[in-house]
């Protein structure tokens, strides 16, 4: 019960990995508040969590105004204390920079980064106060270029710059900033994404998810609850020293370039 007596908001907590936050983050003794747009998706999580440690606000991360009333029920909820922000939502347009939407691509930085730096601002006098934690979900998309993913890339390196930056110019009111990058996790996110993987290979999810995980080293994706346990870790005070560190997630599957895969054994890899 590590986080036995601490409250934290974590965003895109309705679904997938935000979710898992929410029940790892409980089960390690916070409070939550789950923030989402979509109040339903918020309420199917908070019927599975155990009673009285979790609450739901709908809120756009994208909003100033949205976000300030999350971060207020939040502080409400904890009694006057806000200790841990989870920086999950997200979104990911496709698309290169020649084809994307413009609108979109306004959106992919308004959720992806813009989002994360306002419930941060808004969090930060709160955090102050005990000496807080924040934990942005990236992906290793922010540190890889992906093929037409431009807007998600770019938001989500951006992520990780404001995580560092953060880090730099809060650390002295002992609030700690770190980023996680996941690799391929089962959400409902991923789970579109295959869709144009199956559209080129054929196949269905399952296939898919073989697939973009074969030549990595763990040669699997992973559970949401594997994100939640490395955001519990950096949330909490194991990780006291921790700071502007951008965590992978991955199954090592960034560790590889590219050339390396003309070396593999494809076969002995999917045994
Ligand atoms: P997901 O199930 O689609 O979750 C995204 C969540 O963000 C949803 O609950 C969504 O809820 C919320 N959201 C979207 N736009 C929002 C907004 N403007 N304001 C507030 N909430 C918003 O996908 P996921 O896979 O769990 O993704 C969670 C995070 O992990 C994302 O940042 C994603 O980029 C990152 N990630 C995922 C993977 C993966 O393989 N799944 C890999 C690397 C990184 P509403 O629609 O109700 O708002």
């Amino acid at each position: 019960m590590r986080l036995e007596g601490k409250t934290a908001l974590v965003t895109g907590a309705g679904t997938g990995i935000g979710a898992a936050i929410a029940r790892r983050l409980i089960a390690d003794g916070a409070r939550v508040c789950l923030v989402g747009r979509r109040q339903s998706a918020l309420a199917h999580t908070l019927q599975e969590l155990p009673d009285g440690k979790a609450i739901t606000h709908d809120a756009d991360v994208s909003d100033a105004d949205a976000v300030a009333g999350a971060v207020r029920t939040a502080v409400e909820f904890g009694d006057g204390r806000l200790d841990i922000v989870v920086n999950n939502a997200g979104i990911g347009p496709v698309g290169t920079i020649e084809d994307c939407d413009l609108a979109e691509w306004d959106q992919a930085l308004a959720v992806n980064l813009t989002g994360p730096m306002l419930v941060t601002r808004a969090a930060i006098p709160h955090l102050r106060r005990g000496g807080g934690a924040v934990v942005n979900i990236s992906s290793v998309a922010g540190r890889r270029a992906f093929p037409s993913l431009a807007a998600y890339c770019v938001s989500k390196a951006g992520l990780i710059m404001l995580t560092q930056q953060a880090a730099v110019d809060f650390g002295a009111d002992g609030i700690r900033f770190n980023a996680v990058c996941p690799g391929w996790i089962r959400t409902p996110m991923s789970e579109q994404d295959m869709q144009a993987v199956i559209e080129i290979h054929g196949g269905d999810v399952d296939s898919a998810f073989a697939l973009v995980s074969r030549d990595t080293p763990l040669q699997r994706v992973a559970d949401p609850s594997e994100i939640a346990a490395v955001v519990a870790f950096l949330a909490s005070d194991d990780a006291s020293f921790v700071s502007g560190e951008v965590m992978a997630a991955d199954g090592g599957s960034t560790l590889l370039d590219v050339s390396t895969l003309a070396f593999y054994d494809r076969a002995a890899a999917l045994t």
